[in-house]
């Protein structure tokens, strides 16, 4: 018998049994082996202080009475006898497992687990634990036709069998030294029978490690595998250049600004091709970042190209890149152009006397035709599709990427989601804001609320109020929205202009109701939470979003964020009556803090890793024993030892690491 052989050949295990097991997807010893344990019954004893009726818990204590079995019709018995824990004196009793009485002597400590009664102060034992000590029972995910003791019969018959020591190290010598990590036999054995939880603790260290470091090993041998390639462009800009419009701006850049221009630029400059993510908070600067790295590639002879998904944002960057640049030529293209405007935008960018060029999907259609294109920039996209840039390629153009991103993405969630991508990071505001004020009220001081709002109104403000969301719904939502507009307009006759603005309207309908709230034609603008995406307007201070608790975290943070954005103290108010736990909880999360990244950390925590963000489509891998959330200091350090090693451009030659080669081989990740 050998790791792969079909666990048929087990003894006391025939076809019929590795048949059952196949829904297990385990097919061979080494399957069986690997099988961890999801989790282990707690066998810590506690005091029956603690306990709640009907609880499952493990509890000591000393025997106060003889064994006693009772029978009571055919092979029917019950075995009683009381402990004494502390001052309490508890009721065991045993159903069915009459030899347990050989083990019961008077004065003596034992421990069992069972059901707690709490009226009769008694406990029906399941499991007398042959120790006092902590005790811990392997708890494995079973399918229909396998038990529990089935897995574990197997489990056993294979350790008998002498397997686990079959088991091949597939970490390097030098890194089992370094992390001080259980080899890999020892750790499978530790996993299924651990001698205590310190044991475990260290079995389930290296096995998470293992993990993750081949995974973090893929990943940097796939970019490493990119880069070397060098298919991108190497731009020669300017340093003194950029230096000089960097000390030009009206204010200092923030250190992570400054941090996520260098690495940007770092990446332009050298012959790789870049592929990175951009992320930071509504206002934490990432367009004037956006904007310099623009301006590098202008400095370098290249176009470079801005990308947004609105015409209305298209206008807003185009106005703040020609404040910004007013010597450069920028051209606008968007699809709702007058023909004759359009064809001479697209004549200049052809002919490369155009710098920059900012639009929305306008940008990728077939008329277009840039010269030296050098580098494409994503805003409040999610991924810029491998398909966009084949568009690009068959423009004959192939240039850097970079996208933007205000969805404060948890780190952890980062590294793994965004692979395949570098990540810069602005985690930090610039200095002077006044953080968004947020309260969070029930529907029943609504009435207050509006009276404030009346007052503020006063003040010149302006202000938003989202609508309810209907799940699933948008008929509904719809209704909602006109309903609440239409009392609104009652409630503020005479004071303000009420707007309504919903997802069926036309791009164009939208975009100018967006506008005349701009120019202050209206004063309250209701909304669907269409709003939601990059615009900006200043002078509108307060948020109010009705039915808050229907929201998740991410969305009431990007909705939060379209207020904040002048001089003037802001608000947010939610009005909720949540029923459940997790509603308080969010309200409460959006009231402790603005920080996009605590919130994206206590969402993914709230709702876990696979409900976020719809990572389940991402692909964002689940592990066997690994959770990227508590284990993200292993994560971290797995990444930077990945990258590490593959940043020596022979790794797959080096001795030492002959065990990672050879398994990302067997694994089929790696050719
Ligand atoms: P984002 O694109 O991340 O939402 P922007 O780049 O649009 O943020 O910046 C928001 C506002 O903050 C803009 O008015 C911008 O001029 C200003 N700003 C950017 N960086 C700084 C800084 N370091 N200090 C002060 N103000 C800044
Ligand atoms: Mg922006």
């Amino acid at each position: 018998m050998h790791l792969k052989s079909p666990i048929a050949d087990l003894k006391g295990f025939g076809p019929k049994s590795a048949e059952k097991f196949q829904k297990l997807d385990i097919y061979t010893i080494e399957d069986l082996l690997l099988y961890y344990p999801f989790r282990y019954e707690d066998f810590k004893s506690k005091s029956v202080f603690e306990l709640a009726d009907g609880e499952k818990a493990v509890i000591t204590g000393t025997v106060v009475t003889p064994a006693n079995v009772q029978y009571y019709g055919f092979k029917r018995n019950r075995l009683s006898f009381k402990i004494k824990q502390g001052e309490a004196v508890i009721a065991i009793s045993f159903f069915n497992q009459p030899y347990l009485a050989d083990k019961i002597e008077l004065g003596q400590d034992v421990a069992v687990f069972g059901k707690w009664d709490q009226a009769k102060s008694a406990l029906t034992g399941m499991k007398l634990l042959a120790q006092v000590e902590d005790d811990m029972q392997p708890v494995y995910r079973v399918a229909q036709g396998i038990s529990q003791s089935a897995l574990v019969k197997a489990i056993k018959a294979a350790f008998d069998a002498g397997a686990v020591s079959w088991l091949e190290e597939n970490l390097p010598q030098v890194l089992l030294d370094k992390y001080r990590l259980l080899s890999r036999s020892q750790a499978a054995a530790a996993m299924h029978f651990p001698k205590d939880l310190a044991e475990y603790k260290q079995a389930l260290r290296r096995i998470k490690f293992e993990e993750l470091f081949y995974f973090q090993m893929n990943l940097q041998a796939l970019k490493a595998e990119n880069k070397s390639e060098s298919n991108g462009l190497a731009m020669a800009f300017d340093d003194k250049e950029i230096n000089e419009k960097i000390e030009a701006l009206p204010f200092p850049l923030t250190v992570a600004q400054k941090r996520s221009l260098d690495e940007i630029l770092a990446d332009m400059k050298s012959g790789a091709h870049m592929n990175r993510l951009l992320q930071g908070d509504v206002g934490s600067g990432k367009t004037v970042i956006a904007s310099l790295a623009m301006y590098a590639a202008y400095t370098a002879g290249y176009q470079s190209a801005l990308m947004v998904p609105t015409e209305i944002l298209a206008e807003q960057h185009f106005e703040s890149l020609t404040q910004l640049f007013p010597d450069l030529s920028i051209a606008i293209l968007t699809s709702g152009m007058k023909t004759a405007a359009k064809k001479a935008a697209l004549a200049a960018i052809a002919d490369g006397s155009v710098d920059m060029i900012v639009g929305t999907h306008a940008l990728i259609q077939d008329a277009v035709l840039y010269h030296k294109l050098g580098l494409v920039i994503t805003d409040e996209q999610h991924r810029f599709g491998v398909n966009q840039r084949r568009v690009f390629r068959e423009k004959g153009e192939n240039p850097d990427v970079l996208m933007m991103t205000a969805t404060p993405i948890p780190r952890t969630l980062a590294i793994t989601a965004f692979g395949e991508m570098d990540v810069s990071i602005i985690d930090e505001m610039p200095a002077g804001r006044k953080p968004i004020v947020t309260r969070w009220v029930k529907h029943q001081q609504l009435e207050t609320v509006l009276n404030w709002v009346k007052k503020e109104l006063a003040k010149d403000s302006q202000v938003y109020v989202i609508s309810p969301l209907i799940e699933e719904s948008e008929a509904l939502d719809l209704k909602n929205a006109v309903a609440l507009h239409e009392e609104l307009s009652a409630y503020f006759d005479g004071v303000a202009t009420v707007a309504l603005m919903h997802g069926r309207m036309k791009n164009e309908e939208k975009d100018q109701i967006m506008q005349d709230f701009k120019d202050k034609k209206t004063q309250v603008l209701v909304s669907t939470t269409v709003i939601e995406v990059g615009v900006n307007v200043p002078n509108a201070t307060v948020m109010i979003i009705m039915d808050a608790d229907r929201f998740g975290l991410s969305q009431l943070h990007q909705l939060r964020g379209r207020v904040g954005r002048g001089h003037k103290q802001s608000y947010c108010v939610l009005v909720a009556n949540p029923k459940t736990d997790s509603g308080k909880e969010r309200m409460k999360a959006m009231c402790d803090t603005t920080d996009g990244f605590v919130l994206a950390e206590a969402d993914l925590k709230m709702r876990g890793s696979g409900e976020i963000f719809g990572t389940r489509q991402s692909g964002i891998p689940e592990f066997q024993v690994a959770d990227i959330v508590e284990d993200y200091p292993i994560l971290e350090e797995a990444r930077r030892l990945a990258a590490e090693i593959v940043s020596d451009k022979n790794w797959q030659e080096d001795q030492r690491w002959a065990p990672i080669v050879k398994n990302l081989k067997e694994r089929g990740d790696f050719d």
